[in-house]
């Protein structure tokens, strides 16, 4: 069902930060494929940083790498969970990027001398940038970083304003997420913050049909039709976005609130009704769950929810494929001194995951984890960073290589069993010199690698530097380590496995950024069975 013309959905946010635009974007995008729609979404970040690769996770949440290698804002993970697109470079862009495309079109004379200004200049190249994007798809959703009002985000939302100009009227709408606080004092909702936000985005030019209001409580009809009277949006499109226990209730929720019918209204587009079955299901499966682990994650960034967002669904994802609820636990790498330390910590924990992570903080309790997995038979999956201190954990306590470790974490470690390759010796600067984006992996036959996927051969994520080092690999495996997953060219180790120990599994990649609540990861589907049979034993 292809309209000639692509749609836009400009998504704004208003009041606070943190209003779940991302996730209602997606949402959006979830309804409007039920209904039969080609969509696609693009996420334009006001920072100045090129790309959010090199910003701390404590500040920005989780990098999201694409297929194509691109580290993303993390929004574009529920733009990919929630639906069947696939995210690329273009589907992100930051005012760091633009400015540094404006910038050398400058140098390269190809402004012809004119003064180059934010209006038209920078307009016209995030316009472009948009505009690329809009080719075969139904509707295109852009979602804008940031709250209305910042200074950063004014050339985005200038941008948006015209480009709905130029597309003319029905073939582009704003929606404004907005928060509707319940003041516990005054014993009632307010809808002041709405009114002044919506006032803020008219002042630039910018009218919402749809107005998405994050609320802890329903809102009555009153209350609507106050939003409604004060911010000029008809009283059906005030959708009340009520906190949910599972993100993925928020499909179905906006739906009963009409917003899917709204938008194709608005759009001018005749659609199928909307099929959401396979949503209704999910929810039924969170919401059913008779079974309950207790997974630990042993990290660094334990204060910042948002830093592992992927693999937090990931868990939730793997419980849904074993009606299970996954309690996560955050344990922080630093206090896991010693043993004994550990066994205080970990005891009771059905599993235990090893993450992502750079640099050499905690580090030293993270391999003390690993070790506790491995002598206990504690189910144990590693990923990334995860795989390289499992590999020197094994090295260390297994293989006698007392001093073994990674360059990047020790200057010069006599056993570097984790090491850069050659090629990346030379190369200086930050963000530009790991190994991003999908590469293939060949699982060896009979491994629990091979059995967990079901197949021999995967394509998969990564984002790191170090890589296991063959000069060690005989000696590991002579220890007793399997290495189940290699590069097509069998130069890379992809996957780490010790078959004596029950389930104790590592990638180099990071498996969460593909797993989708209607499509569970087989690894994190089965590290979940193995913490339920472990619990079981
Ligand atoms: N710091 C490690 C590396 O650069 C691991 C990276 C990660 O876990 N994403 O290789």
């Amino acid at each position: 069902m292809r309209s000639k013309q692509t749609k836009y959905i400009f998504i704004t946010g208003g009041v606070v930060s943190s209003l779940g635009k991302g996730l209602s974007a997606a949402s959006i995008g979830a309804l409007l494929e039920s209904r039969g729609l080609n969509i696609s979404f693009v996420k334009l970040d006001p920072y100045i940083n090129v790309d959010p690769g090199t910003m701390s996770p404590f500040q920005h949440g989780e990098v999201y790498v694409t297929h194509d290698g691109a580290e993303t804002d993390l929004d574009l993970g529920h733009y990919e969970r929630f639906t069947s697109v696939h995210m690329s470079r273009a589907n992100n862009f930051t005012t760091g990027q633009i400015y540094e495309t404006v910038i050398q079109k400058e140098r390269r004379g190809e402004y012809l001398g004119r003064t180059v200004q934010v209006i038209p200049h920078v307009t016209d190249e995030i316009k472009g940038k948009i505009l690329a994007l809009a080719k075969n798809v139904d509707v295109l959703i852009v979602e804008i970083g940031g709250t209305v009002g910042d200074i950063e985000g004014l050339p985005f939302l200038e941008a948006i304003r015209q480009l709905k100009l130029e597309v003319g009227g029905g073939n582009a709408i704003n929606i404004h997420v907005t928060l509707v606080p319940f003041i516990v004092a005054a014993g009632e909702v307010k809808t002041k913050p709405t009114q002044h936000s919506v006032k803020e985005l008219r002042e630039i030019g910018i009218q919402p049909e749809i107005i998405l209001c994050r609320t802890d409580r329903d809102l009555t009809l009153d209350i609507k039709k106050k939003i409604s009277l004060f911010c000029n949006v008809k009283v059906e499109s005030v959708i009340t976005c009520r906190d949910v226990s599972s993100i993925y209730e928020l499909p179905l929720l906006l739906h009963r609130e009409g917003l899917d019918e709204r938008i194709v209204e608005a759009l001018n587009m005749w659609t199928a009704e909307p099929v959401l079955g396979a949503w209704e299901k999910v929810v039924h499966t969170v919401k059913s769950a008779t079974n309950r682990v207790r997974i630990g994650i042993v990290g660094k960034y334990v204060d910042s929810a948002e830093s592992y967002k992927s693999l937090n669904e990931a868990l939730v994802h793997g419980g849904m494929a074993n009606q299970a609820k996954v309690d996560i636990e955050y344990i922080d790498a630093e206090g896991l001194t010693d043993q004994p330390a550990v066994h205080d910590r970990l005891e009771g924990m059905d599993a235990i995951l090893v993450p992502g992570g750079f640099g050499k903080r905690g580090t030293e309790g993270k391999i003390e984890a690993i070790r506790y997995t491995r002598e206990h038979s504690v189910p144990f999956l590693g990923i990334c960073l995860g795989m390289q201190l499992a590999t020197i954990e094994f090295a260390r306590h297994v293989c006698g290589l007392v001093d073994a470790g990674s360059t990047e974490l020790t200057d010069q470690p006599q056993h570097p069993v984790i090491d850069l390759m050659n090629e990346q010796r030379n190369v200086s600067g930050l963000g530009g010199t790991m190994r991003l984006g999908a590469y293939t992996c060949v699982l060896a036959n009979g491994s629990l690698a091979g059995s967990v996927y079901q197949c021999d051969q995967v394509t998969e994520r990564h984002r790191h530097r170090y890589e296991f080092n063959n000069t060690y690999r005989e000696h590991l495996e002579t220890g007793g380590m399997r290495l189940s997953g290699l590069s097509p060219d069998g130069k890379l180790v992809e996957m780490i496995e010790i078959p004596s120990h029950p389930w104790f599994l590592c990638c180099q990649f990071h498996p969460e950024y593909g797993s989708k609540p209607l499509k569970p990861h087989p690894i994190f589907a089965a590290f979940v069975r193995a913490a339920l049979d472990h619990q079981r034993r």
